[in-house]
């Protein structure tokens, strides 16, 4: 094996360089990096007297929690792949993504107790422990702990939020998360101050990529249980947090919280990423003087591959950015490469984007060609080379011969005064082909009609794009990673 593909152990690296930085605050406590290696340390040989070991698969169900990130390092130290379960999965889900994964260990909490007993009855073959389990247990002695990580090795499994279809086991490399960390610190950069926010989960790319920034960085990340926008508008203002990641429904609320308050001069980072972001909420941000970056990426990217840059923030309003130094983009039409501000599909590479899914040679195989990654999301590069993400291949509507993109409908009904939240998708129409029929939840108390929304749609949509129906509803159909499913509103229509 190449010598320069192998690094130190990160946190027992980052421990040896700055142990009394302070690594992770939670619930009000401070640890440093050395009490962070300690910690996980004491963990690798609890686990490891549990029969935990090199090579396995453990996967994990657990909550935004402290034990949570010294149960992700420990595993890293006994070189164990980290299967991340997403907490929001049915019982019955859990077990899919279990069985399909192969892992043989679950690691969990008691606060799952129920799904772990669901699955427990349908999965003889797994061993479960919960966290609990271990706080009294010893570890065992001189408990070998991995000195290097190889860049080529897993390092974690994570499924896809399963919105286009199933989910699919992305196998995310050490090298994958390394380049994902260094691609993110050469755009936005690092300061002494930096204080990364973590309201989102660990078990997606998007909180756990924080954390390998936490080590590689050495930068401090304070973490919350869950998301309220109270509390995260405090900690900008009050606790020195100088990064938040966020999605847009988190920055909506966030905005509203806020009111006319404004963050300090400190604050340096809104990055939003996850899915589209209307462009109303971009101007508030704006106007506010709040920056915004905001980002493209996916399970496949380990986190981000597109940003935008610190000097653009706020001039380039509803543009995803550019590439991040060690990655690249295309936008790929009919298998060309497609003009300045002409759609066609996203394709990316970088040592950050996955060798492929777990078990799915067929799937590996279509999305990977000559280490392009075909997103399947579309978008165009505009003249100066910056990317604006437009929607999923999947969801478009052809009206009439007219490309239709729902999330551009979604914004516009969203920004309606009105409505709290939309959902647009095709249905097949004699005359048209396909139309946009829009599924919106009015604000409580709202009598707003469907001639009222297509009225206002009238106003800042060409006609071809203005839905043709309006379905009110109570709630809008999401994943356990909260994304809308357009393919489950095509059902209601369908039903
Ligand atoms: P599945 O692949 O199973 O359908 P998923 O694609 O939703 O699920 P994730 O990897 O969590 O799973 O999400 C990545 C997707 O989120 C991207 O492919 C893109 O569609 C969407 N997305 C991410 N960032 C943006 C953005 N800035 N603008 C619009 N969409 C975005
Ligand atoms: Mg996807």
């Amino acid at each position: 094996m190449n010598k320069t593909e192998r690094l130190p152990n990160w946190l027992k690296k980052r421990a040896k360089l700055s142990p009394n930085r302070p690594a992770l605050e939670f619930e009000g406590k401070v640890l440093t990096f050395r009490e962070l290696d300690s910690l996980a340390e004491e963990m690798a040989a609890k686990l490891a007297s549990q029969n935990v070991k090199r090579g396995d698969s453990c996967a994990l169900l657990i909550r935004n929690h402290k034990d949570s990130v010294v149960i992700i390092h420990a595993l890293f130290y006994l070189g164990v792949k980290i299967v991340m379960l997403n907490t929001r999965l049915t019982a019955a889900e859990l077990i899919w993504q279990l069985r399909d994964s192969e892992a043989k260990l679950l690691l969990s909490e008691q606060y799952f107790c129920e799904k772990l007993n669901d699955i427990q009855s349908f999965m003889q073959e797994i061993s479960i422990i919960e966290k609990e389990d271990l706080a009294s247990i010893r570890g065992i002695e001189d408990v070998a702990i991995l000195e290097e990580f190889d860049l080529h090795e897993t390092a974690t499994i994570m499924y896809t939020s399963g919105t286009t279809g199933n989910p699919k086991g992305v196998i995310q490399t050490f090298g994958n998360h390394w380049w994902s960390a260094i691609g993110s610190v050469l755009n936005l950069g690092l300061t002494e101050q930096d204080s990364w926010y973590c309201a989102v989960p660990i078990f997606h790319i998007s909180g756990l990529s924080i954390f390998m920034r936490n080590v590689i960085y050495g930068m401090k990340v304070v973490l919350v249980d869950k998301f309220n926008e109270t509390e995260a508008n405090q900690m900008i203002i009050e606790n020195g947090v100088t990064i938040i990641s966020v999605v847009t429904t988190m920055l909506n609320r966030m905005l509203i919280n806020l009111g006319s308050e404004k963050y300090p001069n400190s604050f340096r980072c809104m990055l939003l990423g996850g899915g589209p972001a209307p462009r109303y909420m971009l101007l508030e941000c704006k106007e506010k003087g709040i920056p915004v970056y905001q980002t493209y990426g996916m399970t496949e990217t380990s986190s981000q591959i597109v940003t935008l840059a610190p000097e653009d923030s706020l001039q380039k309003i509803g543009s995803a950015g550019k590439a991040l130094f060690p990655s690249q983009l295309r936008i790929e039409k009919d298998g060309l490469e497609a003009e300045p501000n002409q759609p066609g599909e996203i394709v990316v590479k970088g040592p950050n984007v996955t060798q492929g899914y777990l078990n799915r040679k067929e799937a590996t195989d279509e999305a990977i060609k000559n280490g392009w990654l075909y997103t399947g999301d579309i978008g165009y590069v505009d003249e100066e080379g910056y990317l604006f993400v437009m929607d999923r291949r999947s969801d478009l509507i052809i009206s009439g011969g007219e490309n239709v993109y729902p999330a551009e409908i979604e914004a516009v009904v969203s920004s309606h005064p009105d409505v709290f939240e939309a959902g647009v998708t095709g249905v097949s129409d004699e005359v048209w082909g396909q139309i946009a029929v829009a599924f919106v939840v009015r604000k409580p108390g709202s009598e707003l009609t469907e001639k009222q929304i297509i009225e206002y749609c009238l106003t800042c949509l060409a006609s071809y794009k203005v839905p043709k129906r309006v379905i009110f509803c109570e709630e809008l159909p999401r994943n356990a990673s909260n994304k809308l499913l357009r393919r489950e509103l095509r059902k209601r229509l369908e039903d």
